[in-house]
């Protein structure tokens, strides 16, 4: 009942005003008794004062025998309940017992006259209070009158004592009255002051409990509440201060999420807490800054792709993913990383990019805004009965769809995927710059590796490749098959055509020899009218058949020529790495170069597998 501010606050005024309220009803009724009782004391003792002196007077006129009147007269006049004189022992010896019997005398008046001092006693009861006083009369041979010539005593000696008793009962009475009429007063008065302190403080517990409110929003980072209060004393300024503070923090706090949203280009979500909303948002801004600088050290396109896994694996807890690229000239499809149990996407878009709707839209695929929409997710029925969900996120990479980053969750997973959309966005962003140029150095690098005439590999593309492909094939423990290929008697055909149509031969015949090999093999043009083909991956003999498909395939050729058709053949020397070589790489070459030259020998037109028989010469 009492808990909270007001309740405190009313308990404690409460319990303040009671007290103070019943002191001074005590202090009162203290006061009016004292007073009642001193006024009656006084009175008591002028009337037993007047009365001793009276007696003496009645005795040195002879006249004590009439004293009884006297005290009548006293007792009606004021009003006594009684009064009484009795006799000293002394006195009772020399002139008897007098008007009292020696049994009529009560204690205190005995004790009075035992020890000659003054007594007074107040006999209290619920019915009537009664003053008593007794007074000592003693006998003295120093005043106006010598008592000791009368009285048989001892100086000092007491001869009686005036008793009185006065009823103050009415006064009591009168006393009660005013004081319960005070008591009304003044508890009226102070019911009045604690309802107006009650009603004072009320404004500021409201303010209090206002403040606190807002203050604890500000602790949870929500700076938009605002305190309200009509008080314009200093409590209303510093609500208005606090108003302030917290009008300039929100003010600040947006400032900063739109400025960083501007720079980065996206926005964040919001939450309750713009304190904690800012923090997040400046660490990411701060990680995506440190990302760019990275990415633009980075030498290759495969690094960054590796660092955006990196963030979405690792750094965002993502598990399943893709990374796709989109290889233009093919209109074809990449996977560059696949998370998870496999491919999300059905194959097709690897032949084809266009079946992929983000590449082919330029717009998010989100599964959760149309259910299941795109046809070449893997696992629609997954999609449709489990909730498993997509969201697929084109980049942007000069100017067209140069990669898509496809991340498939769970459905409870939802908020969460979506909080971190925004943030995936920025860091493909910043990417996407640093991937195209990265693409253009490449395309060039590539392209310097490319013989001009016939677009197939130079050597000096071989010269690169050289020691990774061979330690791959080593690895993967399989084997590189080998074919130097020569145009036979090509010479001719510049003496008799001219170099023109020598060259377009050259490229008819570099074209035979592509389309014969598999996309994985490496057709390089290794010197004037000799070609190389690197057989990746092939079993022990079939390079040597593939070697004979070539050779029919280019016998066959008709080329045309002005005036005429054209046909040629080749010779080609075949030889198998790393069998054959002992794993040395342009021994290998070597050997079938030399195979060539028996082919030559031979004939021409014809295939002929390099043997250890046809070397020797020393290691090469
Ligand atoms: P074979 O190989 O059968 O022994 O006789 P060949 O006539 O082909 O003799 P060789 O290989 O020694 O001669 C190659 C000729 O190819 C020499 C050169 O004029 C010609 N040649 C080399 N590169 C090119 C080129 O890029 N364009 C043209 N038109 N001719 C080239
Ligand atoms: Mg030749
Ligand atoms: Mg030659």
């Amino acid at each position: 009942m009492f808990r909270g501010m007001r309740g405190r606050l009313v308990l404690k005024t409460g319990a303040l005003l009671l007290v103070l309220f019943l002191l001074t009803v005590s202090i009162v009724a203290f006061f009016f008794r004292k007073s009642v009782i001193e006024s009656s004391e006084e009175t008591a003792l002028t009337i037993a004062e007047l009365v001793r002196d009276a007696l003496t007077s009645y005795m040195v006129l002879g006249v004590i025998d009439k004293r009884d009147l006297l005290l009548q007269e006293i007792e009606k006049t004021h009003g006594l309940e009684y009064i009484r004189i009795v006799r000293g022992p002394a006195v009772s010896r020399q002139f008897g017992e007098g008007m009292r019997k020696e049994e009529a005398i009560d204690p205190l008046e005995k004790e009075v006259l035992k020890t000659g001092k003054l007594k007074n006693l107040l006999i209290e009861d619920k019915k009537r209070v009664i003053y008593r006083l007794v007074m000592p009369y003693k006998a003295t041979s120093t005043g106006r009158i010598n008592c000791l010539q009368c009285h048989k005593v001892r100086e000092g000696e007491v001869l009686g004592a005036v008793s009185l008793a006065v009823d103050l009962t009415e006064k009591r009475n009168e006393a009660l009255f005013m004081l319960g009429l005070y008591t009304a007063t003044a508890g009226s008065v102070f019911v009045l002051l604690f309802v107006v302190i009650v009603r004072y403080f009320e404004p500021y517990r409201r303010l209090f409990k206002d403040m606190k409110r807002v203050l604890n929003r500000f602790k949870e980072g929500n700076f938009r509440e605002r305190v309200e209060t009509k008080l314009s004393d200093e409590a209303g300024e510093l609500a208005q201060v606090l108003n302030k503070v917290g009008q300039q923090l929100n003010a600040i706090l947006t400032n900063i999420r739109e400025k960083v949203s501007m720079l980065i280009g996206y926005n964040v979500m919001e939450t309750e807490n713009a304190l904690k909303d800012t923090e997040k948002i400046v660490e990411e801004l701060v990680k995506i800054s440190h990302f760019k600088r990275t990415i633009e050290q980075d030498i290759k396109k495969a690094d960054i792709y590796e660092r955006i896994e990196t963030i979405l694996a690792d750094y965002m807890s993502l598990d399943k993913f893709s990374i796709y690229e989109i290889d233009e000239r093919r209109n074809a499809m990449q996977v560059i990383t696949v998370h998870g149990e496999s491919m999300w996407c059905s194959n097709i878009i690897l032949e084809d990019a266009n079946e992929c709707r983000a590449k082919r839209t330029g717009e998010d695929v989100d599964s959760q805004e149309f259910p299941c929409i795109c046809p070449r997710f893997a696992h629609n029925e997954l999609c449709s009965t489990h909730g498993i969900q997509y969201y697929c996120i084109p980049v942007n990479i000069g100017g067209k769809v140069g990669s898509v980053v496809q991340i498939v969750y769970e459905k409870d997973m939802d908020i969460f995927v979506r909080m971190l959309i925004p943030y995936i966005k920025g860091y493909l962003q910043e990417a996407s710059p640093v991937l195209e140029s990265k693409s253009l150095m490449e395309l060039l690098q590539q392209q310097s590796y490319i013989d001009q005439l016939t677009g197939l590999y130079n050597r000096r593309f071989l010269e690169e490749i050289a020691d990774k492909l061979s330690a791959q094939v080593k690895r993967r423990g399989t084997s590189l098959g080998i074919l130097m290929i020569d145009i036979d008697y090509f010479k001719q055909v510049n003496d008799k055509y001219g170099h023109d149509v020598g060259d377009r031969v050259l490229k008819e015949i570099a074209q035979v020899v592509k389309s014969n090999v598999r996309e994985a093999d490496y057709v390089i043009r290794f010197g004037g009218e000799e070609i190389l083909v690197l057989l990746v991956d092939i079993r022990e003999g079939t390079a040597e058949k593939v070697a004979e498909k070539i050779r029919r395939a280019v016998e066959g050729k008709v080329i045309e020529v002005s005036g005429g058709v054209l046909k040629k053949t080749v010779s080609i020397g075949v030889s198998e790495f790393p069998k054959d070589c002992e794993g040395k790489f342009w021994q290998c070459i070597k050997f079938a170069d030399v195979a060539l030259y028996r082919a030559k020998e031979e004939g021409r037109n014809r295939v002929v597998r390099f043997e250890p028989d046809m070397w020797s010469g020393e290691e090469y």
